[in-house]
Order: structure tokens, then sequence, then C-alpha cells
């Protein structure tokens, strides 16, 4: 395994093809979408999986969604460039449809050994699908906005533990045409520097 953190995060997208994860989605989808940014991020996005612009160009998050985060991301100081974005599922759903109970449990170990390589600080997760991955039990409608402390345990069997805060917020289509979400979710941004400062003052 090479040890900068690109050309593992290479090797896994590779791996991915190589072990024909959903082989379904990957006859429809145009391409793996993988993820993007910076791999020395302290933050990492987690979205749902690609829509129609982000099969095409291969990037998560650059539709409609992906302005309305760079533009949230703004309010808080951050560009693209600092942080890193992914999705759960990395083959477009036909239609655009909800990811499906086993392709997330099938896209699981990939995130894991992402986040295993860039061993970010906080994870937003972003929409209910991205949030129950790690958090099955909590509803996002209820704990929008509340950072929460877990030991994500990344690989079983070796005992591999990332200790990590996890800041569930709404979708960013889901606040796009939805005012009042739209201000909640620009309120719940807010709260990432504030985790930040407090992380780099401990
Ligand atoms: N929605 C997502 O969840 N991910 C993308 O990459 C684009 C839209």
């Amino acid at each position: 395994m090479p040890d900068d953190k690109q050309s593992r995060l290479d090797v896994i997208r590779q791996k991915i093809m190589d072990d024909e994860v959903t082989p379904q989605l990957a006859e429809t989808a145009i391409q793996l979408v993988f993820g993007d940014g910076n791999p020395d991020a302290d933050v990492v996005f987690i979205g749902e999986a690609p829509g129609k612009k982000e099969d095409e160009q291969g990037k998560p998050f650059i539709g409609a969604s992906g302005k309305f985060l760079n533009e949230m991301l703004g309010t808080i100081g951050l560009k693209r460039e600092d942080i890193y974005i992914t999705n759960i599922v990395k083959y477009r759903p036909p239609d655009n449809r909800d990811p499906k109970p086993d392709e997330k449990t099938e896209f699981l170990p990939y995130l894991q050994s992402q986040l295993e390589v860039i061993q970010p600080k906080v994870v937003v997760t972003l929409g209910r699908h991205s949030t129950n991955c790690f958090l099955p039990d909590l509803q996002i409608s209820k704990v929008h906005g509340e950072p929460q402390r877990v030991k994500l345990s990344l690989k079983e069997d070796e005992g591999d533990i990332l200790e990590v805060i996890i800041l569930p917020l709404f979708h960013p289509a889901a606040a796009l045409y939805n005012p009042a979400q739209r201000q909640t979710l620009i309120d719940d941004f807010a709260v990432i520097p504030t985790i930040m400062n407090k992380i780099k003052s401990n």
C-alpha cells in the first residue's frame, strides 16, 4: 500500500471497480463517482449518491445541490479545496431513486476505508441515508446540527477505531427550495467552525 493519502485513496477507488461492487448500478451509471477534495482535510462531508451531473462528470456534488453546498461552505469561510466530499453509494441510482439498503451496505466498507485514510476530525453527514449509516438509531429531524461523538470501528476484526465527531445535517437538496430548511441548514453549518475551534483549543 503506498503511503501518501491520495495514492491510498486511488487504490480504494480501483478496488471498488475490481470487486465489482453493485454491478447493477455500475451497469446503468456512466461512471464511478468516488470522492473529491483535500485528502488531508479535517472535515469530510458524506452525501447519499451521485445525481445526473455527478454521473456525467465523475465528481460528487457538482449539480444544484453542490452549488448550494458551496454557498453554505462560503457562509463559514470554507472552500471545496478545504474539505473532502464523497457519497455512501458511488454510482448513480437509476432515475435518482433512493439508494437501496443492500447498495449502502455493499459500499460501506469502502467508505470506511476512505475515512481510515483521511482520518478526519469531523464527519458531516448530509441527509438521513448518510446519517443513519453511522447513527442508525437517530432521526435526522431530531438531531440535525447536534454534534455526536462517535467511535467508528473501521475494520471490526482488527479493532481499528476512529474517534470522530459526526454532525448530521439536512441534505442540501431538501433545503434547496424550502426557505425554512434553508435557514436551518445555514444555522447548522455555523456549528462546524465552533466544533473545529473547540478541537483546536483542546
Ligand atoms: N446528492 C448527493 O447526495 N450526492 C451528490 O453527489 C449529489 C447530489
